[in-house]
């Protein structure tokens, strides 16, 4: 009897289909082939997702022919992939597109393979070189160049210069054989690391690792939260624990923040694991990352680190899971399908059958409340190593400093004179702003109009270098008006307000002519070794103020800073999101840990307009504690995670009285489909109203149960055409 594969096309269906399995390719598909398929009248590629004994369909067409050797998608990652697409309510291709990378998946992706050359016995016997040496002078500088073993033949030709024909030459003669060998692209090529032992452990970390390696042998806890202030060590555990998953025969995946996955990073953990380690960086050439996928594939590798996508890494027999910086808000992929690589992570612990080990110096609500119910354990680190001291906080308002200067200065007195004492020091300084730019937006002082992108909903942003202002969200771009453009006003000073990095760096040249100053945010990062560059002469002590926003908040450690200012700290606290104060709170102790890492003890000055908000003063106070449980409070009244689930549904369009309609027609038909607990609010316009010309409108669907929300709007899709 004919067996039935079930293909899921790469074409956007979301669905699967059937076909026959041809009795020649019986033995070689499995789930996870790659397959050629008829499709309609042309062909298609696809991935078995399964197999089955009957089909409801009649008049099934066979697979074409298998594509590659061995299946490229384990039966693991594919079904982690069909459970991410229902959950996350994505079409399922899409899900098995993003566990496989593009340069794995893509067709023409292959080895780079080279002739290699390799010396023979004959090559090793002196009386026959010497001989050879007489007559042919060429060929025998091809065998002293051999001296030490093969070398691949473009290397020789160009090295050594030695012409192809000298080498066929020698082939004959016997002295040499060629053949084809694959080599390994890699980024890291040159760059050597010196082996590191592990450190023994303090009495905090030890009693943390023993939990881990717990979890790890039993499943019991099967998720650890590891809870530990910066510098108390975490990356020591992850270490050592990875440590014990190897002596086990077993494998690792290691998620970290992508901007944190510095040389830095990548180095700790090549001096601990060398060429186990395989890198999936983004910034990888497409080969490289190839390679490094198929080092993993295979088994050559057996620890992958890389940002969120490494959690779908091939990982044979894999032992554990470790997500660094477990609360960061860059595990999330901001487009279908939305996943948070925290959770997928928790969910392919749970699937494999591995351990999950997330750490944070400031943990989620949600993980934290996983600990709560008892769903994971926690392990806390209170201490820095050494018992340094975290840095003192100080919080200055920004409305008594307009009052007592007269105006409002982007530096405040008391931060103006912390960095002068640190200068006088030679001790370091970092500066935090969340925001690029040289000024948030054009104002104007008379009437208040506003410049705003024409096609979006936002304010643009000024430019200085440029002078021109740009639209953040779709990219347009124009002249600096003369005038306010409100044709009413046309005020002549219509200029900027707020501050951005450019208009910070500029004050701070002008204050301090004979600093080092170094800005860094995406603008000025645009070369891809700029970031390293910078931190680079920073740490070496050629910078002494580092201005920057978010990229400089993470998981950097320079010994040299006693002094972080955060130049306004309200940005993030009025972003529409319900998460506002948790980030606030998270940022603060983020870019506070970058003080004092060295012998000396470090201080943090924050200038705010709202310097009682609660995220502020937990900041200040060193208080998760209390600011999660009054989080947790307000979130419980409202229904918002961890104790309910939230879809957000987005309609977009040109006409908008069409797309709140459509909204308005949803809602009903949610209402009559939907349980009766289930909140719908909406249709409202989003937060972003308006972008690159269409109207957006958006409905919040909460439930206790993700059940309960996913299937309706799901359902919905087709029929009202929504994104
Ligand atoms: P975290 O990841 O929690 O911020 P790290 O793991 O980076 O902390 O540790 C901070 C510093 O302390 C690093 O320089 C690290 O090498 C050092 N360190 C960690 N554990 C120990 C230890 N047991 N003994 C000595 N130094 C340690
Ligand atoms: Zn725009």
């Amino acid at each position: 009897m004919n067996r039935i594969a079930r293909v899921l096309v790469d074409l956007s269906l979301d669905r699967e289909f059937d076909y026959l399995v041809p009795e020649e390719l019986a033995e070689e598909l499995k789930v996870g082939s790659r397959v050629m398929v008829p499709f309609g009248r042309r062909q298609a590629h696809g991935y078995i997702v399964g197999f089955a004994e009957s089909s409801s369909y009649p008049n099934l067409k066979p697979v074409r022919k298998a594509i590659g050797k061995k299946p490229l998608v384990e039966e693991n990652v594919l079904n982690l992939a069909r459970w991410m697409a229902d959950y996350y309510m994505a079409p399922v291709e899409q899900a098995v597109r993003t566990v496989l990378p593009s340069a794995v998946r893509d067709v023409a992706a292959r080895f780079k393979e080279v002739n290699v050359v390799t010396p023979t016995a004959l090559a090793r016997d002196a009386d026959a070189v010497a001989a050879l040496r007489r007559k042919a002078a060429m060929q025998a500088k091809v065998i002293d160049a051999l001296a030490s073993g093969e070398v691949p033949m473009p290397q020789l030709t160009e090295r050594f210069g030695a012409s192809p024909a000298a080498i066929r030459a020698l082939e004959k003669k016997g002295f040499v054989t060629i053949g084809r060998r694959v080599l390994r692209r890699r980024a890291d090529a040159g760059h050597e690391v010196l082996p590191a032992l592990p450190l023994p452990l303090m009495p905090q970390q030890a009693e943390a690792l023993a939990l881990v390696k717990q979890a790890i042998d039993t499943r019991k806890p099967p998720v650890v939260l590891l809870f530990g202030v910066t510098g108390s060590g975490k990356t020591e555990i992850y270490l050592q624990a990875i440590d014990h998953v190897l002596r086990e025969g077993k494998g690792c995946i290691v998620l970290v923040p992508e901007i944190s996955l510095t040389p830095q990073t990548v180095d700790r953990f090549r001096s601990r694991f060398g060429d186990t380690v395989a890198v999936l960086h983004s910034e990888l050439s497409s080969g490289e990352r190839h390679d490094e996928w198929h080092r993993i594939h295979e088994g050559a590798a057996r620890i992958a680190i890389g940002p969120r996508s490494a959690v779908f890494a091939p990982v044979k027999n894999l032992g554990l899971i470790v997500v660094d910086e477990e609360h960061e808000y860059s595990y999330k992929q901001e487009e279908a399908p939305r996943y948070n690589a925290r959770d997928v992570a928790v969910m392919r612990g749970h699937r494999d059958g591995c351990a999950v080990l997330l750490g944070s110096a400031t943990p989620s609500l949600e993980s934290h409340y996983n600990v709560l119910r008892g769903k994971y354990a926690l392990a806390r680190m209170p201490h820095r190593v050494d018992h340094r001291k975290m840095p003192v906080m100080r919080i200055v308002d920004m409305r008594q400093e307009m009052e007592k200067e007269g105006r409002l200065n982007v530096l405040s007195r008391d931060l103006m004179e912390g960095i002068q004492s640190r200068l006088d020091r030679a001790e370091q300084t970092i500066l935090f702003l969340n925001r690029r730019g040289f000024s948030t937006s054009l104002v104007c002082p008379t009437c208040g109009t506003v410049a705003k992108c024409e096609n979006c909903s936002v304010s643009m942003t000024y430019h200085k270098q440029t002078n021109r202002l740009l639209c953040h969200i779709c990219g347009a771009e124009q002249p600096v008006p003369e005038r306010c453009p409100n044709s009413e006003c046309g005020d002549p000073a219509f200029k900027y307000s707020g501050i951005g990095t450019q208009r910070v760096e500029e004050v701070l040249r002008k204050v301090y002519p004979k600093a080092k100053i170094e800005r860094m945010d995406s603008d000025t990062m645009t070369k891809k070794d700029a970031y390293r560059k910078t931190l680079g002469a920073f740490r070496g002590g050629q910078i002494d103020i580092l201005l920057g926003t978010q990229m400089i908040a993470k998981g950097l450690d320079f010994p040299g800073v006693t002094l972080v200012g955060v130049v306004q700290a309200d940005l993030s606290l009025h972003l529409p999101d319900f998460r506002a104060g948790e980030r606030t709170f998270q940022l603060l102790t983020q870019v506070a840990g970058r003080a004092g890492r060295g012998d000396l003890v470090g201080e943090v000055i924050v200038q705010t307009f709202t310097p009682f908000h609660p995220a502020i003063q937990a900041a200040r106070t060193l208080d998760y504690d209390g600011f999660i449980d009054q989080e947790l409070e307000e979130r419980k009244e409202l229904g918002y995670p961890p104790f309910g689930h939230l879809v957000c549904v987005t309609l977009r369009g040109k006409q908008e009285e069409l797309v709140k309609l459509t909204g308005e027609t949803l809602v009903r038909r949610l209402q009559e489909q939907l349980d009766k607990t289930v909140r719908i609010g909406g249709p409202v316009p989003a937060p972003l109203a308006k972008a690159r010309g269409e109207f957006r409108y958006q409905i919040m669907l909460r439930a206790a149960l993700t059940r309960q929300i996913t299937g309706a709007p799901k359902r919905n899709r087709a029929r009202f055409q929504v994104a």
